[in-house]
């Protein structure tokens, strides 16, 4: 019998129940994607005070992936892993917005053409008007 399983299935997508767990449960792609990546704000996260809670007292951040190392090392060595770089092309495609939502359920502030004019209905009614 051969080989039941493909090699190269893997992906870097170690532990799929956890990545679905809400305690994990990190920020979302748009929220990234619209506030974090502002450079105001971005500057703002890579130079977080000391914070005794977070994982290596919130000095390494990595915007992108919205999670905290413990070294410089392990944040520069994240940002060369394929897991970085996933989130990064991820991140440059458009977010999903409500206005795009909208449009596509047909709410949106598209410019609308105005409904034809009755044509047939309008000749009639002046016939009748005529007739009078
Ligand atoms: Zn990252």
């Amino acid at each position: 019998m051969g080989r039941l399983r493909r090699s190269r299935a893997h992906h870097a997508r170690r532990d799929v129940q956890r990545g679905a767990r809400t305690r994990v449960r990190t920020r979302d792609l748009d929220m990234i994607q619209l506030i974090d990546l502002d450079p105001k704000n971005r500057a703002a996260l890579e130079a977080q005070p000391i914070d005794y809670e977070k994982p290596g007292l919130a000095q390494h951040y990595c915007v992108e992936c919205a999670k905290y190392y413990e070294t410089d090392a392990a944040l520069q060595s994240h940002w060369r892993s394929k897991v970085h770089k996933r989130r990064c092309k991820q991140l440059r495609e458009p977010a999903y917005t409500i206005e795009e939502a909208e449009r596509a359920a047909g709410l949106g502030r598209e410019t609308r053409q105005p409904p034809p004019p009755h044509q047939s209905s309008t000749t009639e009614m002046m016939s009748v008007l005529e007739g009078v």
